[in-house]
């Protein structure tokens, strides 16, 4: 008799003697109580990392059955010592649904099956039909290689493939290239301001100074002269010679560097490309800070970091995330520096979409079609892989995909791709993060002694820098707005969002009269932009996943699909750097597959 209720099951789970998710004959998923425990049964002291972990458990159980996050039915949650004026699992189990809105019930317990748990949640979810393999036509075009997306990483792989004699196109969805670079002429003819990507360095950002340089851009050095502020608690407004730490009292001081530089050294000691540490994965950047003593300014300090750095609250992402992605930029101290070596060196006068308008007309005519957004790709057993995008078929042999992962959803896959993949893809999550660029008549902060450089543990503007250019009499401030103040920011209209700006402005500056000094402010809502995922500058990834997915599962190429991008990157991941250098590495990956092919058939 064939078996009516079939059984889900993950590595681990096979000899319990329940299973963690079933399908029933009315193709639902009945997924068992997930706790907030490691792979290896880690549980973290944290509520809030336990929950985060059990919303991983529960993702990767929907995945190897089958559904997705938008077929969940119904959501139990078991919670301990529930607080119903604190009701910390709302955020993130939103975050979690992305939107979908299942049948939800709070069940507030004494404990739970074992004493650490103190969340779990169990679910019931519909199974799709499986979609059928898109008849696509024959393709209209054939080369070696395609290349989804014309960023700084695509552009530099297009180039690569070409030199290693492939043939090659780049598919890219929006009429222009750059992605995630985009510098726009201000409308006084006073130059060019970047809504993407702004600061770059001449030493270890080694590729992307090598753009600089071949397309002879001018180079700015950060002004870093003056004093710095710091915005308090309270709105008080102080200011401290830059590089120094802001003027608290000496022990709150000492304090706030003993937190940073066990930051530092606890990310110096992880690998970049593959970082391993259960215990730094298993707790949000907050409960790493709190379970090591960090009191209130240094917690302020810290969400300085992350807001500035990924536009992200310290409660929403993996300590060791957090970690590695500055050990990426070669440490948290170089990544916050706006000094030689640091993150924030250098500007380009003419705006660093230049680097991917070179490397775009450098390439011969008609490799890179623009307003092309690909929608399906399938790959067959002839090992040849169609990519379909507007109404046009592009068939090769190797694709290298190089967009933000939160967009891949916008693609269907035939197959699908592989669950640890899927895992990690729909696992990763933007913060909220805006540039504005503040337009003044003169750098009234430069004549008061400040170097621009200010932080804020309030906002709107969680950081402020100058970003002038004196040889076009343009003088600007940028202001960052990211975590949670730039999602109240963002939440305003654009006058008051114009005015909140000022009014901190003025108070950083102690400037009087900054409506007579004002021209205007620019922004960009990359969280309204489809193809960089909805979001900037880079993706997170929540508690779990680099420990249980493992960190390669983004970069592994899927049969003959690479996958490059800022976000793969081992060096300077969400840099352009780490872009240029992702597109580098995929294009190797298949000239060395491609060439192996050619010299098997010789
Ligand atoms: C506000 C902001 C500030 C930043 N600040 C800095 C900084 O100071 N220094 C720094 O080094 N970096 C900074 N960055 C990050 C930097 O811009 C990125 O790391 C880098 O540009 C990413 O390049 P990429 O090629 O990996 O991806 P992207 O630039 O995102 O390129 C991917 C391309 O794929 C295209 N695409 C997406 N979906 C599809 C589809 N379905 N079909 C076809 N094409 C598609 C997109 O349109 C895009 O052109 C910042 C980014 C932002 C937004």
């Amino acid at each position: 008799m064939p078996k009516l209720v079939e059984t889900v099951d993950l590595s681990n789970t096979t000899s319990a003697y329940y299973a963690p998710a079933v399908i029933s004959p009315s193709k639902l998923i009945h997924v068992a109580g997930q706790p907030g425990s490691t792979k290896d049964g880690t549980v973290p002291t944290d509520y809030e990392s336990q929950i985060h972990l059990a919303l991983l458990n529960l993702r990767k159980l929907i995945i190897a059955a089958g559904s997705s996050i938008e077929h969940i039915v119904k959501l139990n949650l078991y919670i301990v010592d529930y607080d119903a004026g604190n009701r910390k699992h709302t955020r993130h189990i939103q975050r979690f649904l992305n939107g979908h809105r299942p049948a939800i019930t709070l069940v507030p317990v004494p404990k739970l099956a074992v004493p650490a748990w103190l969340f779990e949640i169990d679910a019931v979810i519909a199974l799709p039909e499986p979609s059928p393999v898109p008849a696509l036509a024959a393709p209209t075009q054939t080369t070696d290689v395609i290349i989804i997306g014309a960023g700084l990483a695509g552009l530099t792989a297009a180039h690569d493939v070409l030199r290693a004699g492939l043939s090659c196109v780049v598919l890219e969805g929006r009429d222009r290239v750059g992605g995630k670079t985009l510098s726009q002429q201000l409308n006084d003819g006073k130059g060019a301001i970047d809504l993407g990507a702004g600061w770059l360095n001449d030493t270890n950002q080694s590729k992307v100074y090598a753009l600089a340089k071949r397309y002879g851009v001018d180079l700015i050095e950060q002004n870093t002269q003056g004093n710095a502020v710091l915005e308090d608690f309270d709105g008080k407004c102080t200011s401290f010679a830059y590089g120094e730490l802001p003027k608290f009292d000496k022990a709150t001081q000492d304090h706030i560097a003993e937190i940073r530089d066990m930051c530092e050294a606890d990310c110096q000691a992880l690998d970049a490309w593959r970082p391993k540490d259960t215990s730094l994965d298993s707790v949000t950047f907050e409960a790493y800070l709190r379970s090591r003593g960090a009191k209130e300014t240094a917690m302020a300090t810290a969400t300085v970091w992350t807001r500035a750095m990924l536009g992200q609250e310290p409660k929403d992402i993996s300590a060791l995330y957090f970690l590695n992605y500055c050990k990426s930029g070669g440490g948290l101290l170089q990544m916050r520096s706006d000094r030689k070596d640091g993150g924030q060196y250098l500007r380009v006068r003419q705006g660093t979409q230049a680097f991917a308008l070179g490397l775009a007309s450098s390439l011969p005519e008609g490799i890179v079609k623009l307003s092309q957004p690909v929608h399906s790709i399938v790959q067959s057993a002839d090992r040849s892989v169609k990519v379909q995008a507007g109404g046009i078929v592009y068939g090769a042999s190797k694709v290298i995909i190089t967009i933000p992962s939160p967009a891949l959803k916008n693609i269907s896959f035939h197959p699908k791709l592989p669950p640890a993949k899927q895992a990690f893809l729909e696992s990763t999550t933007y913060g909220y993060y805006t540039k504005a660029m503040m337009e003044f008549r003169s750098p009234f902060w430069v004549k008061a002694g400040f170097c621009g450089l200010a932080q804020s543990f309030i906002g709107p503007a969680g950081v402020v820098r100058d970003s002038c250019v004196p040889e076009d009499q343009k003088y600007v401030l940028t202001c960052f707005m990211g975590g949670d103040p730039g999602r109240a920011w963002a939440a305003l209209p654009t006058k008051e969002r114009e005015q909140s700006l000022l009014k901190q402005l003025s108070k950083l500056y102690g400037v009087t009269n900054i409506d007579a000094e004002f021209i205007q402010m620019t922004a960009y809502e990359w969280v309204q932009d489809e193809f960089s995922g909805w979001g900037c500058p880079c993706t997170s990834l929540t508690p779990g996943v680099l420990d249980t997915v493992g960190p390669d599962a983004l970069r592994e190429n899927a049969g003959n699909l690479h996958f490059a991008g800022t976000e793969t990157a081992g060096e300077w991941k969400g840099y352009m750097e780490g872009a240029i250098r992702s597109g580098e590495r995929a294009a190797a990956e298949v000239v060395k597959a491609l060439n192996a092919g050619l010299t098997s058939r010789l």
